[in-house]
C-alpha cells in the first residue's frame, strides 16, 4: 500500500478528470490520520480550491461548529471530498469524475483504518452508501459494512439554506457521538 506522502503526491499531480484544468489546488484532506471518524463530502468549492483545505468557506465554518457540537474538530477527526478538485461553478461531481478519483478515497480509508465514516451531503452519500440514496428520509440511518460504521448527515449548505433541517441534524450529531463513544474502547 501506498504512504500518506506517496499517495498525497500523487494525488497533488493528478489528470485522472478533467477537473484538473480549472483546478488551483488539489484538495486533499485534512486532520488526524490516526483517527476513529472520517467526514467525507461531494468537493472542494472556491474557497477550499484557492486555499487547499477543505470545508474552509460557509458551509466548512458552519460544519466546524456542528462538529463542536459533539466534541470534533480538524485536530480529532480526518475531512476529506469524494473529489479532490472543485467542479467549476460549484456544480455537482458528475459520475465519471467521482470514479477517477475514488481511488484517492480508499486509499485514504484504508490508510486510516476509521471506525466511523459520516457522508456529509447527499452526494458522497450517493457514492458511499447507496446510488438510489435518499438524504431526507435515510440521514442518521447506520449501517455496517467491513467493520466500519457509516451515516450520512445532510450538508452544511443544506442547512444554511433551510434551517428547518437543523434539528435532525443536532440529533444525528447526537448519534454521531453516542456511537463513537460506544465503540471506544475503554482501554487502548
Ligand atoms: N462542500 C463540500 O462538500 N466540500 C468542501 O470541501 C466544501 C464544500
Amino acid at each position: 500500500m501506498l504512504t500518506w506522502d506517496e499517495l498525497e503526491g500523487i494525488c497533488n499531480k493528478c489528470t485522472r478528470c478533467g477537473l484538473c484544468q480549472t483546478r488551483t489546488n488539489v484538495v486533499f484532506g485534512v486532520g488526524d490520520k490516526n483517527t476513529d471518524i472520517m467526514f467525507v463530502g461531494e468537493g472542494p468549492g472556491e474557497n477550499e480550491d484557492l486555499q487547499g483545505e477543505p470545508f474552509v468557506g460557509a458551509a466548512g465554518k458552519f460544519l466546524d461548529d456542528m462538529l463542536s457540537i459533539i466534541d470534533i474538530d480538524r485536530s480529532n477527526c480526518y475531512i476529506t471530498n469524494i473529489v479532490k478538485c472543485r467542479p467549476p461553478g460549484n456544480r455537482d461531481p458528475e459520475e465519471d469524475e467521482q470514479v477517477a478519483c475514488l481511488d484517492y478515497l480508499r486509499t485514504q480509508v484504508a490508510l486510516i483504518k476509521p471506525r466511523i465514516i459520516v457522508c456529509v451531503g447527499r452526494v458522497a452519500a450517493k457514492r458511499i452508501i447507496d446510488p438510489d440514496f435518499k438524504i431526507s428520509k435515510s440521514h442518521g440511518i447506520w449501517l455496517q459494512r467491513n467493520d466500519i460504521w457509516i451515516t450520512a448527515i445532510y450538508h452544511p449548505s443544506a442547512l444554511l439554506r433551510d434551517p428547518s433541517k437543523r434539528p435532525d441534524t443536532f440529533d444525528d450529531l447526537l448519534s454521531i457521538r453516542r456511537k463513537r463513544a460506544y465503540l471506544k474502547p475503554y482501554i487502548e
